[in-house]
């Protein structure tokens, strides 16, 4: 099946940022076959897409899904009392059809806002993985690993853990082509360090992506550097744990010297600017991390932190965000922004098919409507201007992921939307009938 888009503004997000107006783009298959000004070959089926802006799907780097189903609950409490006493107690009560209709509801959420593929990590990631795939979505799944007394009976040790995380990998990548997995070691503050080098040293050796929360907040670097030991980065490094692809969440707290250690073993971070601003952790050096040339994505976070999934917000945030910091309004361009939620997601990643609108990619699309908010014109880069700046998940129309078309008109066509909506809303109250004992 070939369908071909025509008359739009192309915007491919390539490293040259062209873009076509007006241009074609062609899907044949599970392929971008053609991206141009004007296809002239055959086709199956043509849509018209005179009026609208076609682009690739957007890239968010960091999430875990299922926490749909708290949020609101955290709002106006620090990282900590988040954790502990807010989402810990509830996630160690929930079943795996909880999980399912929580993430579903992920799923569903990011693909009407034009996400088209995200990185997730959690516990139940067959429902992660499943959820996904019927709601047909891209996602890189990275299963959490972490210690805890109150996680043991769930999840075992660590290393049983590990053991099931990889047999996951195993069995789960490239399912359905929309599968991609990876390893999620929660944090160098929920497990030991000889299990982050032995998580990440099997990463390594399979050639897996590590998925990790680094240095969110300032009370987490300053109990590792009390430690005499040096920055959480120095100590990682030391250990191997950068040896391999590492996808580091967060990163606020990092100086110069961690900065170095991430570009010299390319590390890739996962920007979450929404989640550390409403968690009062602080603001990553956005600027001086693009400065070293370090491949930035950008993440939403779970639902609980942010308290939507809806990228459009980080991309217009984390420019915003950078220029308070330098205050100056040089800092991350548009062009770079953009950049951050497409290519450099994917590069971060690792998912190299997707992320640009180019022949031979994978048919990550989306079809926005061109409103009054993208009025008006100048030069075709004030397209890109107009998309970070005053852009948002109003305008998407249609999405195809992996050359199927999932979203049309803005409404999920794989799914029954109002059922998805209504398991969600089951599964939360039945979560805190479930802890209502335990006090929280
Ligand atoms: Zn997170």
């Amino acid at each position: 099946m070939r369908t071909l888009l025509a008359g739009a503004v192309v915007v491919t997000c390539d490293a040259s940022h062209t873009i076509h107006i007006p241009g074609d783009v062609l899907i044949d298959g599970d392929r971008i076959a053609y991206v141009g000004p004007s296809y002239s070959g055959p086709y199956d089926r043509r849509i018209d897409a005179g009026g609208c802006l076609v682009m690739p799907g957007l890239i968010n780097a960091h999430t875990h899904s299922p926490m749909t189903l708290f949020r609101s609950l955290a709002d106006d409490v620090d990282l900590q009392v988040f954790l502990e006493e807010r989402v810990w107690p509830r996630e160690v009560v929930l079943t795996p059809e909880d999980v399912y209709a929580g993430a579903a509801l992920a799923a569903v959420e990011m693909l009407k806002s034009g996400v088209t593929t995200y990185a997730d990590m959690y516990f139940w990631e067959e429902q992660l993985a499943q959820a996904a795939l019927d709601v047909g979505i891209r996602s890189l799944q990275t299963p959490g690993i972490l210690e805890s007394p109150a996680w043991e009976a769930i999840l075992g040790t660590w290393e049983r853990r590990l053991d099931r995380v990889l047999s996951f990998c195993r069995d789960w990548e490239g399912r359905g082509g929309l599968i991609h997995t990876g390893v999620g070691p929660h944090a160098p503050y929920t497990l030991p360090l000889e299990a982050l080098r032995e998580i990440a040293g099997e990463a390594h050796r399979r050639g897996l992506l590590v998925h990790i929360h680094l240095v969110e907040t300032q009370r987490e670097q300053r109990e590792f550097n009390a430690r005499g030991q040096g920055s959480t980065a120095q100590i990682l490094e030391g250990i191997g744990f950068f040896d391999g692809p590492v996808l580091a969440a967060h990163s606020v707290w990092i100086d110069d010297g961690d900065e170095l250690i991430y570009a010299r073993h390319g590390v890739a971070v996962a920007h979450c600017p929404q989640s550390n601003a409403k968690l009062g952790s602080g603001i990553a050096p956005l600027a001086r991390l693009l400065a070293r040339e370090v491949v930035v994505g950008l993440g939403t976070d779970g639902a609980a932190t942010n308290n939507n999934l809806d990228l459009w917000e980080e991309i217009r945030l984390a420019p915003l965000l950078a220029k308070v910091s330098a205050l100056d309004p040089k800092p991350v361009p548009a062009g770079q922004a953009l950049a951050m939620a497409t290519r450099q997601g994917a590069a971060a990643l690792r998912l190299p098919a997707v992320g640009t609108l180019e022949e031979g990619k994978k048919a990550d699309v989306i079809l926005l409507n061109l409103d009054e908010t993208i009025v008006p014109i100048f030069t075709p880069s004030t397209y890109i201007d107009h998309l970070v700046y005053s852009g948002g998940r109003h305008l998407v129309d249609s999405v195809w992921v992996n050359g199927r078309h999932v979203v049309d008109g803005g409404h999920v066509r794989t799914v029954d939307e109002e059922a998805v909506r209504a398991a969600a809303q089951r599964a939360a109250l039945a979560v805190s009938r479930r802890i209502e004992g335990v006090g929280v």
